[in-house]
């Protein structure tokens, strides 16, 4: 007997719909369009993919390829109609954009339980009130009086528009002999054991140049219109500061001043600074580096910065329109909004909104929070989902009071916690981390089945 207001029937909200249908809830799920558009959605279907027609990699032993397990093994329904629409696309799951977007959307409308409610929603206090949770799952094109009405839920400054995330680099892969552990104006340490919260890169000006001739001549990522014209308002990239003069990111994110290399005694010409990502330091970010270019680019000129020859990238840089929350601090481990009930009902918030990035994200980010609805409504405590997963990590990540600066993450090898042992093989330390998790989600999804919350064979 309880309804759930579900906003956006894009990939979380098609998803979350869906999920808590099956477990007999009503659904009210609410969806602006055909009637009102966004700039990248062309239909009024639910789970519309709006740019790529793949979902990323297959392979077991990689981090999108565990996601995928993952959305098996707890029977997503958008998962499902990916691998009935599959079209060829080697190790890669991509879909007929139409057939896999159609089905869901007969899938959501011909659900007993699930009534679609067209048109924008502008004020949440309204939705809440004829239901018994509300999930706002109004993706990266939130509408501005939505947007508005969240901010002021949540705070203005806990709301962002744009996302201009700068490279990761996973920590083992680094050249420790050229990097040094240092803060700005602080005695350091030498080596990866000094003293210091960053790592830094240092540059001879031989090195400098020749980088900053590679990021000058680097293919740049077209902004669409819409994203063009207020993107670089908000947020420089790197290779646009570089474009005012040669010297400008010496004066910028390259600056070497408090800084001195402990093999030279000297202050380096340049240096770009490496922040942990996370409390284990299993991988950095490289400080102030966002960027538009071409992900090919930014291993080929990011690869030429002292110490980061061989550096495997978690996560490439980007930039786009994008509204999203302070996950960190404002969401806890089960989505919701932490503190912030409408007259008490609890408001839950899921996929793009929520701080994942990425489709599959956006699914499991979908299902995670029906799982925890569902589980409130029955009076339990939803099972905590374990960081050794691959959406575990991420969801650890994402609603850690302790990360600033956040921006929306997909899964990656560089959030999960470090093994046990190293291992320095690449391809077994994936699979390593492959295996950790499908023992970690196959307990996880044992405890799912003996509370009740998930059928034995999925949903
Ligand atoms: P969406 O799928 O966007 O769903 C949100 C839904 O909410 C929409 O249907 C929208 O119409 C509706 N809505 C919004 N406001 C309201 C309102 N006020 N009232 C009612 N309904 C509302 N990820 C990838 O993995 N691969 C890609 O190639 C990719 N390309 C992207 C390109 C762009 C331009 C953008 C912005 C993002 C891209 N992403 C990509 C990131 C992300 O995976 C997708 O945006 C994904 O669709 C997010 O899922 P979602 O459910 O959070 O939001």
């Amino acid at each position: 007997d309880k309804t759930i207001a579900i906003i956006g029937a894009g990939l979380a909200g098609t998803e979350a719909a869906l999920q808590l249908a099956s477990r007999g809830f009503g659904v009210s799920l609410y969806e602006m369009r055909p009637e009102t558009g966004t700039p990248v959605h062309v239909t009024g279907r639910c789970a519309e993919l709006v740019c790529s027609n793949s979902l990323k990699s297959t392979k077991p032993e990689s981090a999108a390829g565990m996601l995928k397990a993952e959305l098996a093994a707890l029977g997503s329904f958008a998962y499902a109609a990916a691998l009935e629409t599959r079209v060829a696309a080697g190790g890669a799951l991509a879909v007929d954009r139409d057939a896999f977007s159609s089905a869901l959307d007969q899938s959501v409308r011909r659900h007993p339980n699930i009534e679609v409610i067209e048109g924008e929603v502008e004020s949440l206090s309204l939705v809440s009130r004829s239901a018994d949770a509300v999930v706002v799952a109004s993706g990266p094109l939130t509408t501005d009086a939505l947007a508005q009405e969240l901010s002021s839920i949540t705070g203005s400054d806990r709301l962002s528009f744009f996302d201009a995330a700068a490279p990761i680099v996973m920590a083992d892969s680094i050249d420790y002999g050229k990097v040094f552990r240092q803060s700005r104006y602080e005695d350091g340490g030498e080596g990866p054991g000094g003293q210091g919260d960053y790592l830094n890169a240092p540059f001879t000006r031989e090195e400098y140049e020749r980088f900053a001739y590679a990021l000058l001549e680097a293919e740049r990522v077209i902004q669409r219109d819409f994203e063009a014209k207020d993107l670089f308002q908000a947020c420089q990239p790197i290779e646009e500061i570089m474009r005012k003069g040669i010297d400008a990111p010496r004066f910028g994110p390259l600056k070497p001043v408090g800084l001195t290399d402990p093999r030279t005694g000297r202050r380096p010409y340049a240096a770009l600074q490496l922040r942990a990502e996370n409390a284990e330091m299993t991988a950095y970010n490289l400080v102030g580096f966002q960027t538009n270019l071409r992900f090919p680019e930014q291993k080929r000129v990011f690869s030429m910065i002292p110490g980061l020859e061989r550096a495997e990238f978690a996560r490439f840089g980007v930039m786009h329109r994008n509204t999203f929350i302070d996950a960190p601090h404002l969401l806890d481990s089960n989505l919701a909004l932490r503190g912030a009930a409408l007259g008490g009902v609890p408001i839950y918030v899921a996929g793009q909104l929520g701080g994942t990035e990425g489709y599959c994200e956006a699914i499991r980010s979908g299902l995670h929070c029906a799982l925890a609805i569902a589980a409130r409504f029955k009076g339990i405590e939803p099972p905590e989902l374990p960081a050794e997963t691959a959406f575990g990590a991420l969801l650890r990540y994402a609603t850690d009071p302790q990360t600033e600066g956040y921006q929306p993450m997909h899964v990656n090898f560089g959030i999960m916690p470090p093994l046990s042992e190293r291992v320095r093989n690449k391809g077994l330390r994936y699979a390593a981390y492959a295996k950790r998790g499908a023992e970690a989600l196959a307990g996880y999804v044992r405890i799912l089945e003996s509370e009740g919350l998930l059928e034995r064979d999925g949903c």
